[in-house]
Parts: C-alpha cells; structure tokens; sequence
C-alpha cells in the first residue's frame, strides 16, 4: 500500500496528567476522570481521536461480558502518536488493531503464525478507547494517509471483520445469501461486491420463508435457534454456509439434513487488518448510511442508543482537530 503519510497534526499541547473515560462500573457504564496511561515497553501512547460504538461495548457495560470493574471500555478506534515510537513520528495518524494475539495458542505458535483463537481485546481483557488516551502495543498500528476521514479509520475494525467472510471457499460468480437485518450484513454485501460477487442477496428476521436451494452459499450474521435449519434448506446441496456471528448462544443443526445435503459449514473470524485497510482507502466500500454522527464522550449514553441505528462515534477530546471526519 503506498500512500503519503504525514504527522498531522501535531501534538501541540502538553499532555495532561488526567483524562475522562467511560468505564465500566457493574451493570452500567459511567465517566470516570483517569491518570494517563503508562506505556510499557512496546507499547505507544495514542491521543484518541474517534471510537466507534459497537454492540460489544454496549454489552460490556450492561455488565454482560464479566468486564471488570473500571474497565476503560472501547475498542474500534483511530488517533494520533503521541510518545516516542521507533519509526513512526509523533503526531502519526493511525487506525488500531484491537485483536492481541495471546502469544501462547498453537495458532499464536505455528510459523508463520496464524489467527489466535484465544485473543484478547483491547477494551475488554485491557483497557481501552473510550477516552482521551489510550495505550497499544506497537504491533496494532496501521498508519493512515492524511486523506482517509477518522470515522472511516475508526470503523476498521468491522470491515476486517466482515472481510473474514472472503476467506470462505465461495467465488464471485455464485450466487448468495447474507441473513442477518444489521449493519454487519449490508457492509458484508458491499465488500463482496467490491470483490467482484454481483449476486447476494440480503434476507432477515421478516423473512420466513427462505427460498429452497436458491444459493450457493448462504452468511449467518445473526443466529437464531432455527437459523442452521432454514439456511440448510436453502443452500443448494453441496453448498457452503458461512458462520460469521459470534454471539454466546446455541444453534439446533439439523444433523442428518446437513450430511444427506453435504453442506459445508464454514466459520470465518477476522479478516486481514492491512487489506481491510486498503479497502477503505481506496474509496471502495459506500459508507455514508452505515456511519452516524460523532458525540462527545460525556454523552455517551445517548450514543449507546443511537448506535443501535447507526455506527456512533464518541469523540473524547472537544480541542482534537477532527478534519477529514
Ligand atoms: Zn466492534
Ligand atoms: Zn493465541
């Protein structure tokens, strides 16, 4: 990827020895005033410029996730650098990677190393980037061009998660099936068609009745109980079912349907940080009615709500130079 990166904007200001964040506290989320975190070794402090709001936080902080109590919640985010990197100068625009890799699972060991299957996340095991700053391990950098807008660099995050579903055995001329009515499902549909897939169709909750051996493959975005047994019906035989949510639940799978059908089931994770970053910096993904409006960290409750609709961003610093947004 070759673009112009610039420091902009500088910090121009001493660091403040405090900072607002919205923690977690129980059953609710509440705004804390918190010491600036600390760098360890390897790691990089960041003045947080957006966060986005995702159903994980709104979760953690109803207190559903086992998060611990104080917890700086927030993990899709982008900012500036603003202690002493080995290469990156400061005032560095960056997106983050919030998925660390345990270091320990065969996955984490296997050369070359492959996705972790017991990551920890920024936000949830660490803290995270519902405030001012926030610090990283170096290794979750992505360096942003000057021209791509924060809320799109703050919304990395999803697309490499949506992204995942390419690294299913599907192929631009079949046809498919996204299930799932949220946001997930239309910005899936948009990646795939900037890939070159022209036949997916979208189906959700109102729909009952699901065509019979009408696609190739079919995207779980949204698990049911009954889910696993419609979408096998109506994949053809032979064909894929990608699992893409993540929610802690159960789904009946019809055993016999799936193995007289063949049907493969195939779970995707996270898509690769570094494409899913391009993707946004060529301007191929339409946007502009997935993301909502940016609010300031004290209203963060209004943004939970909001998010619900539309991605919502939180922007912890008022004084932050938020151009392009
Ligand atoms: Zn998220
Ligand atoms: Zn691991």
């Amino acid at each position: 990827m070759s673009f112009r990166i610039s420091p902009s904007p500088a910090p121009t200001v001493e660091l403040p020895s405090l900072m607002s964040a919205v923690v977690a506290n129980g059953a609710h989320a509440t705004l804390a005033s918190r010491p600036l975190p600390t760098p360890a070794a390897g790691e990089v402090l960041l003045r947080v410029a957006l966060a986005g709001v995702c159903r994980t936080d709104i979760a953690a902080a109803s207190g559903l996730l086992g998060v611990p109590q104080g917890r700086v919640l927030g993990h899709e985010f982008a900012g500036i650098v603003v202690s002493k990197h080995e290469t990156l100068p400061l005032g560095t625009r960056v997106a983050v990677n919030p998925v660390l890799p345990c270091g320990a699972c065969p996955a984490c060991r296997a050369r070359p190393s492959r996705l972790c299957a017991q990551p920890n996340y920024l936000g949830l095991q660490r803290d995270g980037a519902f405030a001012t700053f926030v610090s990283v391990p170096s290794s979750t950098l992505l360096p942003i061009p000057d021209t791509l807008p924060w809320r799109h660099a703050a919304y990395l995050e999803p697309v490499a998660a949506s992204a995942a579903v390419l690294q299913a055995h599907i192929h631009p001329r079949q046809t498919g099936l996204i299930y799932g009515d949220n946001r997930i499902a239309g910005l899936t549909q948009r990646i795939l068609a900037a890939h070159g897939f022209e036949r997916i169709h979208i189906l959700g909750t109102g729909d009952t009745e699901l065509p019979a051996d009408a696609f190739d493959f079919a995207v779980e975005t949204c698990p049911q109980p009954d889910l696993l047994a419609r979408l096998l019906h109506a994949v053809r035989p032979e064909g894929t079912i990608v699992l893409k949510s993540r929610a802690d639940r159960n789904l009946d799978l019809p055993l016999a349907l799936a193995v007289r059908r063949r049907i493969v089931l195939e779970p995707v994770f996270y898509g690769c940080f570094t494409s899913a970053l391009e993707l946004l910096c060529d301007n191929r993904l339409d946007l502009n009615d997935l993301l909502g409006e940016a609010l300031p960290i004290e209203a963060f409750r209004d943004a939970f709500e909001r998010a619900e609709s539309r991605k919502t961003f939180l922007v912890p610093d008022p004084e932050f130079p938020l151009h392009p947004l």
